[in-house]
């Protein structure tokens, strides 16, 4: 693997690996929590806007200017308290950098985004990772003492659980001299978001995407939240790396996505009522289900592995994601997809882990 023109740095980097992006479509799509629904027909429009081709033309506004604003009037923020860039990957990789560059170790969960340790690596940063109890909680009070900081996604990833405001509070008060970053990349489909919390706490940043809960994935844009010092912070780092990371089509369709209230909301609560009905039928089957407050569920088949499940399911083209790692190597991680394509879920796993108990998978 090694190359003679690498440099060290580069040949110690393990990247991330992200789920697998399969070609030709027939199958059922539930391996990278992408949403089943189209994005906004609003945002949409954007896109055959004869202003366009005069915008694509030209450099786009490097600060997002238009955008931050509507992100604000959004939550209630000006927009100096937010930063937008080329999906919350990026700005993720930015709070690293700004933030977590320190003689002390990042704090995270043994359990969480596994792109969280390829950053330190990146930026060289040392990490220690409590790990989540026995049910996969998140215990705050192991997030004490010296720290770099602290990062967890909340929900967490890929557990599903959500945290209450409470726990993120206590954080936040067990590390007031660092910078604590809520990743709530699946935060609209459930949980109570950090965001209310951003006026009381200087050291609190929270980061959103439109990847997930407003069918943007394919787009690219996350943005962090937070008071106007950090987000000051962001800024430099990202004027020192590129200075037009939003492209001028993605500044006005997210405007136009996060404007359509109305249509987001009708499709998160189409996910979190299939999420409820597939937690339902899974269990009846035997399934051992996390509680999840995601778009996506963590769920243990009976008498069969996860690995076999995975590949059985696969087989009849439906996708799922199987991590082989301690503690969830017995679990599937399931996205939501549509209705009907959970129905098509639950009937295969009726099918698969009957056939493997003897026939007793139908209660
Ligand atoms: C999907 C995901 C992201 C990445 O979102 P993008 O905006 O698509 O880069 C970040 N954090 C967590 C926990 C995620 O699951």
């Amino acid at each position: 693997m090694s190359n003679a023109f690498w440099s060290p740095a580069l040949a110690r980097l393990e990247p991330y690996v992200p789920g697998e992006q399969p070609r030709g479509q027939s199958l059922i799509k539930l391996n990278t929590n992408e949403n089943p629904y189209p994005p906004s027909p609003r945002a949409l429009e954007v896109l055959s806007d004869p202003h366009l081709a005069d915008a694509l033309r030209r450099y786009p506004d490097p600060e997002s200017g238009e955008l931050r604003e509507v992100i604000g009037a959004h939550f209630g923020l000006t927009s100096e308290q937010v930063f937008v860039g080329n999906g919350s990957d990026e700005v993720l990789a930015h709070s690293f950098y700004s933030f977590f560059q320190r003689d002390e170790p990042l704090l995270f969960p043994d359990i969480t985004y596994s792109f969280y340790p390829v950053y330190c690596q990146l930026y060289g940063i040392d990490w220690r990772t409590p790990a989540l109890r026995e049910d996969f909680r998140i215990d705050v009070e192991d997030y004490s003492g010296a720290a770099a900081g602290v990062i967890l996604p909340n929900p967490n990833a890929p557990s599903g659980r959500c945290l209450p405001l409470a726990d993120i509070e206590r954080l936040l008060q067990l590390q007031p001299q660092r910078v604590v970053v809520i990743d709530e990349a699946y935060i609209d489909f459930g949980g109570d978001s950090a965001v209310t919390l951003i006026d009381r706490y200087p050291n609190l940043l929270v980061i959103r995407t439109l990847s997930k809960s407003y069918s943007l994935a394919g787009l690219r844009l996350g943005f962090a939240l937070g008071q106007a010092h950090l987000i000051e912070g962001l800024s430099r780092t990202k004027n020192s790396f590129n200075s037009y990371p939003v492209d001028a089509i993605a500044q006005r369709v997210a405007a136009a996505a996060i404007c359509d209230s109305a249509y987001f909301k009708a499709c998160c609560d189409k996910v979190i009522a299939s999420r409820s009905w597939t937690t339902e039928a899974l269990r009846t089957l035997g399934f051992d289900v996390v509680p999840s407050k995601a778009n996506f569920i963590l769920a243990r088949p009976p008498g069969i592995s996860a690995e076999a499940l995975y590949r059985e399911l696969r087989a009849r083209n439906i996708l799922v994601r199987y991590f082989n790692k301690p503690r969830i190597s017995e679990y599937l991680r399931i996205s939501i997809g549509t209705e009907t394509e959970m129905q098509a879920l639950v009937q295969c796993c009726k099918e698969i882990t009957g056939k493997h108990a003897g026939g007793t998978g139908a209660l």
